[in-house]
């Protein structure tokens, strides 16, 4: 529609999760619109956040170094694993203050639409994580929706003759919707009454 660099604004705005034709040329805009140095400082960041961010070696988790703060952290329960898809689902569950385990991120969730299955997810690392037997209790933290019930079934199943304490959230979360989304305290109480797998 539009010309050379506008154009590649546009399309690569569009790829972004959540952003629509419309929102992208609109974003593309305003971006043409602002000051130099605030256009620069958004390049920067985001060159910054891929050359400095890592992710934790253990865990999946962002982190700044090697280990996570999470996976760093001696006061953290090593008995206990929540697991969950994304790391902004890590942030969500350590807003609420009830968990003093350690987590496991997936790094996505079972998807056959979009051609995401189990070989594509951080699994076998969590199956390394279990075999010392130090870990007693496993949190399938995954979001209400279809894809992460798909995959709390799969690991529950996977992981229940090994056998962990399989935990899942209590009801009342939004169904069909991404773990983030929750408020504090019904991600809270969503945790505290957490059930066990049969
Ligand atoms: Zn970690």
């Amino acid at each position: 529609m539009y010309e050379g660099a506008v154009q590649d604004l546009i399309d690569e705005l569009g790829r972004l999760p959540g952003i629509g034709p419309k929102s992208a040329q609109r974003i593309a805009f305003h971006l043409l619109a602002t000051e130099d140095e605030d256009v620069e400082r958004l390049a920067t960041t985001l060159l910054r956040v891929k050359n400095e961010v890592k992710f934790c070696t253990l865990c999946g988790n962002v982190a700044e170094a090697e280990l996570c703060r999470i996976c760093a952290d001696p006061r953290r329960d090593p008995a206990t694993i929540c697991v969950v898809e994304e790391p902004k689902d890590v942030v969500a569950i350590e807003r609420t203050r009830e968990f003093r385990g350690r987590y496991h991120v997936l790094g996505g969730a079972i998807s056959p639409i979009d051609g995401i299955g189990p070989d594509d997810l951080r699994i076998r690392e969590l199956l390394a994580r279990l075999r010392d037997g130090v870990v007693t209790e496993l949190v399938l933290a995954t979001d209400p929706n279809l894809e992460g019930e798909a995959t709390a079934t799969y690991l529950a199943r996977l992981l229940t003759p090994m056998g962990l304490v399989i935990t899942r959230l209590a009801s009342g979360l939004p169904v069909g919707g991404d773990l983030e989304y929750a408020d504090e305290v019904t991600l809270g109480r969503a945790f505290s009454g957490r059930r066990r797998v049969e």
